[in-house]
């Protein structure tokens, strides 16, 4: 994934060094000799990631920092501080100031593309999180995102000596996270998956090989998506990149620099939860736009799509399908009489029969109102007729729990037919309907299967 990149040096020369790598990895790169000028490009247009010299005449990177990192309009936007070797106060003063991320002069070009890309990730989710928002403000139901930190939590040290658990341990307390120590990948993954840590802190080349431990931490479903902090030596610097390769997030040379470990391990947790989010809002949205709350069953939209779907592969199958329309029988009696809640009672035990006489192949749905469909691919006329006739018992055998401590007999009509050749969902919907109806004036409680003599020649099963 590549981005757009803004390098801010008073150096020329650093400038073009930085941009000239960034541009062989098809980014995107402008430059702006000072803060000010800075400030101006991103007014007019964010990038998605920033590269920050700290000693520049007029605003320092500090003050830069600052200014973006308060702007309403640009402040998810994260920055790289680009600071002298081995300068903590630098670091410190830059977290202060709203750092994500640090780089070394001379600036190395793995350390360079590692920080710039996952930053570039981090920048999109949050670009899309925004984008949610604004929609979710329209229908008032946002939640804020800006509650989302990367501090807290836990960090699970996974087979490294106690001197480094030692800086682990002081680092986590400076963002109230807490350190677990386990000894192997096995471990690992249980405690990530039950006690919810959000990341892992390997050695590279500690008594259980790191790398490996790394491939298997990406390979198992439970601990794939946590992300990987890396701690190696200068002169491992190959194992690190190479684990990179293999998936880890990050990485950290010892001396383990606490400033530097906090900022990596906070990134790295809040843009696993920036995806954890994300992830949740998914499967939340589409539950509300394919779901009827009350039930559960899918609703109409979902329905007519999904049939679509399953019309066009029985044909292509040369496989017959069928629909079952039921209409529930003077439903509106119990309404009237025992109350809406009552009535919403006896919808959702009615689905759940459905869904027990029904296969995981069948789609249920809930088209409205006390109006439900079976889809039933690969069953014919008969077939179909069967499976209507054991919805029609089972619903009618068995009274229905109000909710209030009464019961009621309860029956339901059928319409049932089977899709011919070429024909639209409103065809079959259409059908099906005026067999409903029949099944109604004919005394209810009864199925009624659509007699097209073509139907039945065409797909007797
Ligand atoms: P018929 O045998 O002819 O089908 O008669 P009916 O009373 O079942 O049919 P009608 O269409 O006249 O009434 C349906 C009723 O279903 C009216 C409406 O108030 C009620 N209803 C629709 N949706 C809900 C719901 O979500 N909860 C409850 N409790 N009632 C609902
Ligand atoms: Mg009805
Ligand atoms: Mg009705």
């Amino acid at each position: 994934m590549t981005g757009r990149v803004l390098v801010v040096d008073d150096i020329p020369i650093n400038q073009r060094l930085l941009a000239a790598r960034l541009t062989a990895e098809y980014y995107e790169v402008q430059c702006a000799g000072s803060g000010a000028e800075a400030l101006e490009m991103m007014a007019q247009e964010a990038p998605d990631v920033v590269l920050l010299d700290v000693m520049m005449p007029g605003m320092t990177g500090f003050e830069v920092c600052q200014k973006i990192k308060e702007s309403p309009d640009f402040g998810h936007v994260p920055v790289v501080m680009v600071t002298a070797l081995d300068s903590i106060e630098d670091r410190i003063r830059g977290l202060e100031a709203g750092a994500d991320e640090f780089l070394s002069k001379p600036v190395n070009d793995v350390a360079l593309l590692t920080r710039v890309r996952a930053l570039t990730r981090l920048k999109r989710i949050l670009d899309e999180l925004k984008l949610r928002e604004a929609t979710d403000d329209k229908y008032g139901i946002r939640d804020s995102i800006a509650d989302i930190s990367g501090d807290g939590g836990v960090w699970l040290a996974i087979n490294l000596p106690g001197s480094d658990v030692d800086s682990m341990c002081e680092a986590a307390a400076i963002c109230g996270s807490q350190v677990r120590v386990v000894e192997d990948g096995n471990a690992a993954a249980a405690a990530l998956a039950d006690n919810g840590a959000e990341l892992a802190v390997i050695e590279v080349s500690g008594s259980v090989d790191g790398l490996r431990l790394c491939s298997q931490l990406r390979a198992r479903p439970e601990t794939r998506s946590v992300p990987i902090l890396l701690i190696g030596d200068s002169w491992e610097t190959e194992s690190l990149y190479k684990g990179l390769e293999l998936g880890a997030s990050d990485y950290a040379f010892r001396p383990l620099d606490h400033a530097e470990l906090v900022a990596r391990a906070r990134l790295q947790i809040k843009r696993h939860r920036f995806h954890e989010h994300l992830r949740d809002q998914h499967r939340a949205n589409r539950a509300m736009a394919t779901r009827d709350p009350l039930t559960g069953a899918f609703n109409r939209r979902y329905f007519t799509d999904h049939f679509n779907r399953l019309l066009a592969h029985a044909e292509e199958s040369h496989q017959p399908i069928s629909l079952i329309l039921a209409d529930i029988d003077r439903f509106k009696a119990i309404n009237d009489t025992h109350g809406h809640p009552a009535g919403d009672a006896v919808l959702q035990e009615f689905m759940r029969r459905m869904e027990d006489c029904t296969r995981g192949s069948d789609m249920t749905a809930r088209l409205g109102g006390e109006e439900f469909a079976v889809v039933a691919p690969d069953a014919g006329p008969r077939v179909a007729g069967r499976i209507a006739e054991r919805l029609r018992a089972a619903i009618a055998d068995l009274p229905f729990n109000l909710g209030n401590g009464q019961t009621i007999a309860m029956t339901c009509s059928f319409g049932v037919t089977t899709a011919v050749l070429g024909e639209t969902v409103g065809d079959i919907l259409g059908r099906a309907d005026a067999a409903l109806y029949e099944a109604k004036t004919g005394g209810r409680n009864r199925v009624v299967t659509a007699t097209i003599a073509e139907v039945a020649d065409a797909k007797s099963a």
